[in-house]
């Protein structure tokens, strides 16, 4: 594996730890930073390198080599004050793939505007996304950028035995329909002659306000 592939996650708590975890699993080689010894400890056998530091520090990241890294991504979320620092730090080492974790809509943009390329709120969207599914059709949703979202619903029930273009579910609602599934099949791509089964699922992508209007529906 390339070198720059390499991840470094500073602040291996839940949410540090299950990235580290998981990009493990998907082949990545993985430096971990965290200030708390009994925690680095914990991590010594599973990652790559782990190293005890402040990653407020920017001199002890720049002994650590993290400068060498493409993408870092910080899992502090509790401290505010570390969080910033640390984002600032690997900014002004020059890491261009700076992702770290949220817990409010002003802590995001204290991150962004001191380097964050990416903000991520864990708490805030897996809420958001529990919402969805216990009060509507949906089986899955996932809300992209800008407002666009995808989701996994239980078809509506007069489109059962309906062509998608007889249902006519983009000019009703808006959202675009991806994929249709009828009970024990797999999935198959949606075309104008697909028929939507009794108890069938779709896959619909559109504007979250859109997906979120279709699921309503009954
Ligand atoms: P989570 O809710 O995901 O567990 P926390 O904010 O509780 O997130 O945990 C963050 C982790 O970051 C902890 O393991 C903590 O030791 C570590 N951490 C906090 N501040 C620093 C820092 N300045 N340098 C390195 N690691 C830190």
């Amino acid at each position: 594996m390339a070198e720059n592939e390499n991840v470094v996650v500073i602040g291996l708590g839940r949410f540090g730890g299950q990235v580290a975890e998981s990009l493990l699993r998907l082949g990545h080689e993985v430096l971990g930073i965290d200030e708390d010894a009994g925690i680095v400890q914990r991590w010594s056998d599973e990652l790559t390198h782990v190293v005890q530091a402040d990653a407020t520090d920017e001199d002890a990241l720049l002994q650590v080599g993290v400068q060498e890294f493409t993408r870092a991504v910080v899992g502090i979320g509790d401290d505010i004050e570390a969080s910033v620092l640390t984002v600032l730090a690997l900014s002004e080492l020059g890491v261009r793939d700076i992702w770290a974790k949220a817990i409010s809509v002003k802590h995001g943009k204290i991150l962004r505007s001191v380097g964050a390329h990416h903000v991520i709120y864990p708490e805030a969207e897996m809420g958001e996304r529990v919402a969805h599914l216990i009060t509507s059709r949906m089986l899955d949703f996932i809300e992209l950028d800008d407002g666009f979202a995808i989701a996994k619903t239980r078809a509506p029930r007069d489109t059962a035995g309906r062509t998608l273009a007889e249902a006519g579910l983009r000019a009703t609602y808006g959202v675009t329909v991806v994929g249709v599934k009828a009970q024990g099949t797999d999935f198959v791509f949606a075309a104008p002659e697909t028929v939507v089964p009794g108890n069938g699922v779709l896959i619909v992508a559109g504007t979250t306000e859109q997906v979120q209007r279709f699921a309503a529906t009954t």
